[in-house]
Parts: structure tokens; sequence; C-alpha cells
């Protein structure tokens, strides 16, 4: 212990130096002990400790699944039956999952245990967990610093290894923007490849749920399992599922990457992450592979296209919490209206109240056409200049973020900095194209960063294959 992959527990679980049990009694130590990071919500440790002796006995008779050994803390706003679930929003107070999402049942027939719910901002709306009913948590590399969002508990639960993995949801970057700041691997899968089935919907067009790990191996052997069709989620692809992990020795010797010059000039990236994405460049011309500038002056649409369109989005998934279906009701209500009305006050917090506001103005009749509508031709048109890089091109590198891990309340008096956080991840997001942050780079002041590759739809294989090359050869 700490173990940062699964094939070197599984070597010493089949060696017979360590059982599951063992390795869940360590992981719930280590959360106990770091209790102060406010990490997660909740530990499942009886059940995790339960379902770790079974797993022991299933072990010795040579019936375990793929993923024995796998310990994982869920982001808070992924069901599973029978347990709690609050999107880390006092509105849900009290509420249990009625069932389990896809990802959450493929895993554990494959025999990950979960070992909790990790703290997030509310219904995953913000860049560095402070918007979170439950508390701040804390960059597990810096006490003062946040660990980033919204799946800031699930970056810092791994980072700090107090599980071997986690899974996060990212909207506009919330997977890979807190892996960056937490020196960890964080990938958004191509959208519709991964079901959402049982995520709390913030953004239906944009969400996916995707892994946060250590290293590539274990984010390729996830997203093998929990890939693919589910008729309950009718954005799904019916395109097969590769065998991800198998196919990690594939030939990325000679790949074509294309670097936005745009991205590199932007006021605001930290001049240390530009050099080292440069660095990265040369290394990779130095190593036989095309890497090219090509233009893409279009960086300043991607944030406010992204704001318009998931607010407007939220401000439709969020009116199912208003006081009677699910937990939390106003105690101040007296009659329908008033229930709605109190509830929701008292139950958001200040930015889910500040996007569905936004939200329900860019819809509102009148402005539709100028906001709503015309966002959506921005995104289209977003959509074929990134298809077109793609076309010639396997990737398109650029940073995951424009700096490290900022301390507290540096970003929360105003909201549009703290937006413009999402400057490089909400492009994959808006074209629905896969991407992955890798740990590779580390800065003058200690915390770590992440580079970023987008690549073209449903190639998360090649992506891998090169990540995998990338962060040992490079
Ligand atoms: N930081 C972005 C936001 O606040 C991204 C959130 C996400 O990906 N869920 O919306």
């Amino acid at each position: 212990m700490p173990y940062s992959s699964l094939s070197q527990i599984q070597t010493d679980l089949s060696a017979g130096k360590l059982t599951v049990k063992k390795l869940v009694g360590e992981y719930l130590s280590r959360i106990e002990e770091n209790k102060k990071l406010n990490i997660f919500l909740e530990v499942f440790a009886a059940e995790a400790l339960q379902k770790a002796e079974e797993l022991d006995a299933k072990l010795k008779n040579g019936k375990a699944g793929k993923l024995a050994g796998m310990v994982i803390g869920l982001k808070d706003n992924i069901c599973y039956k029978d347990h709690k679930v609050s999107a880390s929003s006092k509105i849900l107070e009290g509420f249990t999952s009625l069932y389990s999402a896809t990802v959450v049942e493929r895993l554990i027939k494959e025999d990950a245990i979960i070992i909790g719910r990790c703290n997030c901002d509310e219904f995953a709306m913000g860049s560095s967990n402070e918007n979170s009913a439950y508390g701040n948590v804390l960059n597990p590399l810096d006490h003062a610093r946040v660990p980033g969002g919204s799946s800031g508990g699930a970056a810092a639960a791994v980072a700090a290894d107090l599980c071997l993995a986690t899974l996060g949801t990212d909207t506009g970057g919330s997977i890979r923007q807190p892996a960056s700041l937490c020196g960890i691997v964080g990938l958004k899968p191509t959208y519709g490849r991964v079901s959402r089935y049982g995520a709390i919907a913030y953004a239906s067009s944009f969400d996916q749920i995707g892994p946060l790990t250590k290293n590539i191996d274990d984010a390729a052997l996830i997203m093998e399992v929990m890939s693919g069709m589910d008729e309950y989620d009718s954005t799904l692809s019916t395109k097969p599922v590769p065998s991800y992990s198998q196919e990690l020795k594939q030939d990325v010797s000679k790949v074509k990457i294309a670097y936005l010059q745009d991205c590199l000039e932007k006021d605001g990236l930290d001049p240390e992450i530009k050099k080292r994405t440069t660095e990265v460049i040369d290394q990779l011309k130095k190593a036989g592979h095309t890497v090219e500038p090509v233009n893409f002056p279009f960086l300043d649409y991607l944030v406010p296209v992204y704001y318009v369109l998931t607010t407007a989005e939220a401000s439709s998934n969020l009116a199912r919490y208003q006081g009677l279906n699910f937990g939390f009701r106003s105690k101040n209500a007296t009659g329908m209206d008033s229930t709605f009305r109190k509830s929701r006050s008292e139950g958001f917090g200040k930015e889910v109240q500040r996007r569905i506001m936004l939200g329900t103005f860019v819809l509102s009749s009148g402005y539709y056409d100028a906001y709503y509508s015309k966002g959506q031709k921005v995104r289209r048109f977003l959509q074929n200049k990134t298809l077109e890089i793609l076309s010639n091109y396997d990737f398109i590198l650029l940073p995951t973020t424009p700096g490290t891990a900022f301390k507290f309340g540096e970003n929360t008096a105003d909201p549009i900095k703290m937006y413009l956080e999402d400057i490089f991840t909400v492009q994959a997001n808006i074209t629905g194209m896969p991407a992955i942050s890798l740990p590779v780079g580390k800065h003058s002041n200690g915390l770590p960063f992440g580079l970023q590759f987008i690549g073209r739809k449903f190639e998360e294989s090649k992506m891998f294959a090169f990540s995998k090359y990338l962060t040992e050869k490079i």
C-alpha cells in the first residue's frame, strides 16, 4: 500500500500476499486518517468489507471477475441502489437511489467494490468543489488549494490513495480539470459511449460518465467494462466496444497531432504550462510523429456557448426538484406554489440558482432566438470546425487547464473568472469528442498539471494506446 494499479493488486492477490479484505481495510483506514480532506460524503465500510470477504472466496475458486481488487468511489451524482445520493445538494437531502446506474451495475458484475460516494460541486456545477452543500474538498497535495471540480472529491480520492479509481461525470471538464489539478488521469468518453442512466442529469447533451485513475491501463479496463449499448439510454451508439485493455499495444509510432496555436497564445495561460506543452510537442516531433499548428480562432466562443446551452438544459433537468418528489421540502411552505418556491430557494445553492435563472432566460420567448437558437448554431459550427481538424489529424493537443490548483476563494467573487477555468475543456463536450487529461506536468510551485488530447469520436482505443506510449516513453 498504496497500490497504484489494478495489475499490481491482482498480482499480489494471486501470489497470496494480499486479500481483498485486507486491501479494503487499508483503504478504509486511509479514508479515516484523511477525513479532514472532506472527500467522502459517505463510506460504505461494512458493506465493502462484506463484499471483500465474498470476493476472497470467489478468488479462491477462480471465479472472480475482471475487476477483482478494484476498489472504486462514486461521484455523488451517480446512483447506487439503496444508497443515498445527493449531488452534493441540500435539495436531495435524505434521498435514496431506487436503482443503480448502468455503469455501477456493470462494474459490480465484474467484481469492483464500491467504497463510498465522493463530494462534488452541487449538481456538478463548478470548477473547484466550492459549490458543495457539504463543504470544500481539500487538494491532497496542498490543503490550502482546491482539488478542481466538479468531480473534486473523486479526483482527490484517487490522488490521496483513498481508493484505486473513481467515476466522475464530465459536462464541461469536470473529470479532466480536477484530474489535472490533482495529478491523475481523467477521461471524458465520446458522447454516446457510456450510458448516462442513473447519472443525475445536469446538461444531458453534454454529460458523460468517465474514469479517474492513476494510470491508463485502469482507465482502459474500466471503460471496457462500462461502455456500450444500454436499453435505458437512447443516445448510446450501437458501435461495438473494443477491448480497450487488449488494444493498448497497438502501433502508435506515427500519429498526426494538431496543436492549437490560439490556445498556447491565450492570455492567462501559465507560462510554465505553455513551456511544457511546447516541450512535449518537440519531443513528439523528435520521436517521428507529425505535430503541426492549426488555426482555431474560436476560443472566445467556447465558454459562452457552453454556458448558454448547459444552463438551458439544466433549467429543464432541475425542474423536477420542487419539494414534492425528492428529498428536501421547506418547513416554511404553506401551499403548492409556496412549496415549489421555498423548497427550491432554500434547497438549491447560489450557483445552481444562478444557472437555472440563466437557463430559463435563454429559453424564454423573446430571447430564445437570440441566445438558445444561436447557441445551437454556434455549437454546430464549432463541431464542424473541430471535425475538420480531426479529419486530418488523429488528435488535438492542448493544455487541460490554464493554471495549477488555485487557492480557496481566489475565483469565487467573479463567476466569469471561474467559468474561464473551463476554456480548454469545453470543446470536447460541445463537440462530443473524447478527451483525456494526462498528468505530465509539474510546475515549479510543486503542483501538477495535465495535458489534454482530444480524439476522433469512438476512437478511445487509439487514445488510450497513445496516452500509454506518451506517459511511458515521452
Ligand atoms: N466547470 C464546468 C461547470 O461549472 C464543468 C462542470 C462539469 O463538467 N460538470 O459547468
